[in-house]
């Protein structure tokens, strides 16, 4: 019966199904308890009716902010349990789980702080980089890169690897208004593909993560993950006017809900 057998993302051996685990992403580990996707089409509907526009305005008018008020909307509204028992994949087995659940603990650390610059410089170097190899596992798992052969898997089974010299990068930013439309977040995980290469995506309350196999756009100012390593670490929040990868990730999601 081996073609029931699943393959483990990280140690790539099979096992049967009760022998993997069960894991969430973003995890839930880091805090994301309540995991909704958006429902673009919804929204954009909304956008045009006229009811929903004529409580924003009341309620912008007694004083509420628009953040306040989108984000009621979007509790109440538009927001929808993506799977009844949040979004979990079976892709590593239990051991290879419970050995990335060690850089989860790191990343916790990077969520819980917001990444700012001042504080995770005071991390050590080994914490820093199980942050980095955190970021790095949650992408074998999400389910637009199934078929995907990463070449990042050495560097993440060996917890004392320092270096990573592969055709992989990821590139972050933390939330702000700009990356959230109207203040709604939209958690979830997505790809496109450009003449350049692939952009994978991942986020979570506050952050957005682009895995990818080129340089990034220069247009696109966000930060490369390794940074945290470095003395001059710089936060870049929100994805600035143009609303980069991730506006665009979110377009063609959006896309492919229509059809
Ligand atoms: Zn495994």
């Amino acid at each position: 019966m081996e073609d029931t057998k699943l393959k483990c993302k990280l140690c790539g051996r099979f096992f049967d199904d009760e022998e993997m685990s069960e894991e969430h992403y973003p995890a839930r580990s880091v805090g994301n308890e309540d995991i909704v996707a958006l429902n673009i089409v919804k929204m954009l509907d909304s956008f045009q009716s006229e009811e929903i526009r004529e409580r924003i305005k009341t309620k912008l008018s007694d004083g509420e902010s628009i953040e306040r008020i989108s984000g009621d909307i979007f509790d109440n509204e538009l927001a929808e349990s993506l799977y009844p028992h949040g979004r979990t994949a079976r892709t590593l087995c239990r051991k290879c789980n419970t050995f990335l659940g060690k850089y989860d603990e790191a990343y916790l650390k990077f969520f819980s702080l917001d990444g700012e610059a001042k504080a995770i410089k005071g991390f050590s170097k080994k914490t820093k980089l199980h942050i980095v190899k955190s970021i790095f596992g949650k992408f074998i798992s999400i389910p637009e890169a199934t078929d995907e052969e990463f070449d990042f898997l050495e560097f993440l089974k060996n917890e004392m690897a320092t270096e990573y010299h592969g055709k992989w990068k990821i590139y972050f930013v933390k939330r702000d208004f700009s990356s959230d439309l109207m203040g709604m977040k939209d958690i979830g995980t997505g790809k496109i593909e450009f003449d350049e290469g692939i952009v994978y995506e991942l986020s979570d309350d506050k952050f957005i993560y682009n895995l990818m196999n080129f340089e990034k756009h220069a247009c696109f100012e966000m930060t490369n993950l390794f940074d945290i390593l470095k003395k001059d670490y710089i936060l870049v929040k929100g994805v600035g006017s143009d609303g980069g990868y991730h506006s665009q990730i979110l377009l063609t999601r959006l896309f492919s809900e229509m059809i």
